[in-house]
């Protein structure tokens, strides 16, 4: 398999305060966010030339960055002119934007609190499926992993931070080599918790069940769908949830910004109805929201 080259990509990302020319970006290698994962960040989709709940996303990198004990150090409002000022240079209709910050280079130990926060924002187009899920495929999970979401008195497990994504990528590496999509993973009480970077519901006789987010990412999309769901009068039921209750779901569904809305069709050997109805209007309320928002705000 040949690597994509996608720091050769045409084009222009926005990093501290400037934009610079894709290619050309660079920062120190001897940075404290490198070394010791001082770094949080987001993923905002573009629908229809317009970032999807930008706001939303940028408080919650904000949040992140709290929670790691720096500030950003430009404003909410600063961040969105900022996104809009690289989207006028390189327009993009469907899309994908990553904002991230970090600890700069000025110190390199552990004890750094007087670094610099540097920040970064790139887009590129990235295609949706959700205006034409008919070609989508179910995907299969394995909950047959080695790894498990923390406590959160082990790793800032509500921040959007980098030092949480090892976890993530180890546990979708072994669920691709076993063959499967994705993994479902439990956390550290053997709970169900979420995908590899999305959020999980059931639908069990009609209503929506979700795991409560105390020990992984509250999702922004996540938070929509249950929203929606509500709006539809769906029961919606935020709670813990046992891997062995999966045999009572009829459907199953992952939430998250770049995956949008997924039907799962299988949880290691347990089949479930693809695109059943509850994830069909789940899919299309969503779909009108998303329509709706970008709409009103171009
Ligand atoms: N969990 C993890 C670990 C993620 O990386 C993501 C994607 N940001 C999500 C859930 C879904 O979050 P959102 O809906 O805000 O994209």
């Amino acid at each position: 398999m040949s690597l994509l080259p996608f720091d050769q990509k045409e084009g222009y990302l926005w990093l501290n305060g400037e934009i610079v020319v894709w290619k050309d970006a660079a920062i120190h290698p001897l940075t404290h966010g490198l070394h010791y994962a001082s770094s949080v960040f987001e993923g905002v989709r573009i629908y229809n030339g317009q970032p999807f709940l930008l706001t939303e996303h940028i408080e919650r990198l904000h949040q992140s960055a709290k929670i790691l004990g720096f500030e950003l150090s430009y404003s909410t409002d600063d961040m969105i002119a900022a996104t809009h000022d690289l989207l006028a240079k390189d327009p993009i209709d469907v899309g994908y934007i990553r904002h991230f910050a970090w600890r700069g280079s000025e110190r390199l130990r552990i004890y750094a609190p007087d670094t610099s926060t540097r920040l970064g924002i790139a887009a590129w187009a990235f295609p949706t499926t959700l205006f034409n899920i008919e070609t989508k495929q179910p995907l299969k999970l394995t909950s047959q992993i080695s790894w498990r979401k923390p406590d959160p008195t082990t790793a800032p497990t509500v921040s959007k931070a980098a030092c949480l994504y090892p976890i993530c990528f180890m546990s979708k590496h072994e669920a691709v080599e076993q063959g499967f999509d994705d993994a479902l993973m439990l956390d550290y009480r053997g709970l169900i918790a979420e995908s590899t970077a999305s959020n999980v519901f059931l639908i069990v006789d009609g209503a929506v069940h979700t795991p409560i987010p105390d020990c992984f990412l509250n999702g922004i999309t996540r938070q929509t769908i249950i929203k929606l769901a509500k709006q539809l009068e769906i029961p919606v039921f935020e709670r813990h949830i046992q891997p062995e209750e999966l045999t009572q779901a009829q459907e199953v569904f992952l939430t998250g910004t770049t995956c949008e809305i997924e039907s799962i069709s299988q949880i290691d050997e347990q089949p479930f109805e693809s695109f059943g109805p509850v994830t069909m209007r789940l899919i299309e309320a969503y779909r009108d929201f998303v329509t709706a928002q970008t709409a009103a705000n171009g």
